[in-house]
């Protein structure tokens, strides 16, 4: 049995066999060079094979009624804008006569450099690649060149889930929906077009997993896009498990769907606060919809990985106003960069540490890189016009790492000599033990506290997030993890700020009872989950948990813990 993280864009589960779509770009594409006396007749072939592409586009748009609403048809109809761009057909054109190539080789290049030029800029150009990538294909198909290839021997009507490095509008377009019980990729997006046809039909889709590396058509799998796995030759106790959540999760379907335009409410009408946590920026666009309490927390190392350097002021400036305005008005809470140990650009070119975690992490990285949090929080202050924005503090394990941060933001409120500037609150992210220790001396300094629960239960346990060797000592319900939340969400009330719930515990439906009876009203979960956690929310009554964490506090091992799950 095998184990591989993905990020879900369609929630649900499915259990079976493993179809893989394959499309082997460079391989099936035929590169060769003309003579002079070809050129006019490749021109004229590159013509054939535009016009032919642009019928085909029609066809999609007329036929794309039969299985999907309006989505499908408007995103033929942007792709055939692109085929008919005359901008980009010159180029072609022109590649093929300097360089004297065949016609796909021609449109293979001319592509490739549009592909190129966003590839490596921000999240926000994703699917604009994506797009290329597309319309590229669906020309190159005119050619005789062959993408769209299922390479499983799968009886026709067998329900399958259906594996692939990518998928494209067509190829959702292509297949039978009535066979397909979840998608897995491994390239993807919350809103590339794949994704937004998944959503439309209800079909699990998670992507970020090496499935096609790691996996063979008819492999049997489990699909589990509500915690984000994908599982590969599960053992009969695992299927099992699985076949009752999926039976569960079928059954609260409706409930879900409903419950999703619902603040979250307890049986006995307590009000909690549930925010979003956002990894990507272009998760943002996932929220219209859905009834939120703000954005809890904003991850933005996602903004500096992948590139040669920093995004811009500018760049930075105008994601964070986007999630200031997707949230309207409602807070956002955006972490100031916390790089270190998983999450290290290479062109802040990090010494070697013996031991990351415990070295340059967080708010360690201030006094090394000051000229890229001076321009982070520029843009956070600028961004406060649009918004309730919130700047968290990653990390902090002393007074001084708080007192750095602050003055840090107070240096850069003093640059502004206009008006361009909002007003920011100031948290800190409770994530080391020390900062829990210290916990009262914190609160008087800062407007809200975050709960960070990966890192607290790293630290607290001394069991690295990263080390397979010692994955069964991090156990996020763990008594001490228990014991350190009561007191830090205790000291909160007495100070009268905010104490907000994030990380991998907070994602834990099962947990809430427990939640609830330690007196924590304020989460931070994906999107993806706020559906079943409102619906497990819903189902508790406040007066009835009497207890519950004395219980878990007094549980000796994971099994008594996972048995305290279960009964509450
Ligand atoms: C945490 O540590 O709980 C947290 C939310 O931060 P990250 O997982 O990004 O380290
Ligand atoms: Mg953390």
């Amino acid at each position: 049995m095998r184990v591989l993280n993905g990020r879900t864009v369609v929630s649900g589960i499915a259990i079976g066999n493993i179809c893989t779509l394959f499309s082997e770009e460079e391989k099936s594409v035929s590169h060769y060079k003309i003579s002079d006396n070809n050129i006019e007749s490749e021109l004229t072939r590159f013509d054939k094979g535009l016009e032919s592409a642009r019928q085909e586009l029609h066809q999609y748009i007329s036929e794309s009624g039969k299985n999907f609403d309006q989505t499908a048809s408007k995103i033929f109809e942007s792709h055939l804008m692109i085929l008919s761009d005359k901008k980009l057909s010159a180029m072609v054109k022109k590649t093929i006569k300097d360089k004297k190539i065949n016609a796909e080789h021609a449109i293979y290049d001319t592509f490739d450099d549009f592909i190129e030029k966003y590839e490596h800029k921000n999240l926000h150009f994703q699917e604009i690649v994506h797009d290329f990538k597309d319309v590229r294909d669906t020309l190159l198909e005119q050619f005789e060149t062959k993408f769209k290839n299922v390479s499983c021997p799968i009886p026709e009507r067998e329900p399958v889930i259906i594996a692939a490095k990518r998928l494209s509008p067509y190829m959702m377009s292509d297949l039978s929906h009535d066979n397909i019980l979840a998608f897995v990729t491994e390239e993807g997006g919350f809103t590339t077009h794949a994704s937004v046809l998944a959503a439309s039909l209800d079909i699990p889709f998670i992507f970020n997993v090496p499935v096609v590396e790691n996996s063979e058509c008819n492999d049997f799998a489990i699909v589990d896009a509500i915690d984000e796995k994908f599982i590969l030759h599960p053992d009969q106790k695992t299927i099992d498990k699985y076949e009752k959540k999926r039976v569960e999760f079928q059954k609260n379907l409706v409930e879900y769907k409903k419950i999703s335009t619902q603040p979250a409410k307890t049986s006995d009408d307590i009000r909690l606060d549930l925010k979003v946590t956002v990894n990507l920026p272009n998760e943002i666009d996932l929220l219209e919809g859905h009834n939120f309490d703000g954005i809890g927390l904003l991850r933005t190392e996602f903004l500096f990985m992948d590139k040669n350097q920093p995004p811009s002021l500018e760049e930075q400036f105008q994601v964070y106003k986007h999630a200031a305005r997707a949230a309207s008005n409602k807070p956002v809470t955006i972490r100031l960069l916390d790089i270190g140990a998983d999450k290290t650009p290479q062109y802040l070119n990090l010494p070697y540490q013996k031991n990351p975690d415990l070295g340059i992490k967080g708010a360690r990285a201030v006094d090394h890189f000051q000229e890229v949090f001076e321009t982070q929080v520029l843009a956070l202050l600028k961004a406060a016009k649009f918004g309730d924005i919130r700047i968290l503090f990653p990390m902090v394990a002393d007074i001084s790492d708080i007192l750095t941060f602050k003055q840090l933001v107070e240096n850069a409120e003093n640059k502004s000599e206009n008006a361009e500037f909002g007003n920011l609150s100031i948290g800190a992210m409770i994530e080391t033990p020390s900062a829990a220790m210290l916990i009262d001396e914190i609160l008087e300094i800062v407007d809200f506290i975050n709960i960070g629960s990966n890192d607290l239960l790293q630290y607290t346990l001394a069991a690295s997030r990263e080390t397979p060797g010692v994955y069964k000592r991090y156990h996020s319900i763990h008594p001490a993890l228990i014991k350190l939340i009561k007191r830090i969400v205790k000291k909160a009330k007495q100070h009268n700020k905010e104490a907000s719930l994030c990380g991998e515990i907070a994602n834990y439906a099962e947990g809430y009872p427990l939640f609830l009876d330690m007196g924590i009203e304020s989460f931070s979960v994906p999107v993806s989950k706020h559906s079943i956690i409102k619906h497990k929310i819903a189902e508790i009554n406040t007066n009835d948990l009497d207890g519950i964490k004395e219980k878990f506090i007094r549980a000796r091992n994971k099994e008594e813990i996972n048995n305290l799950l279960q009964k509450y």
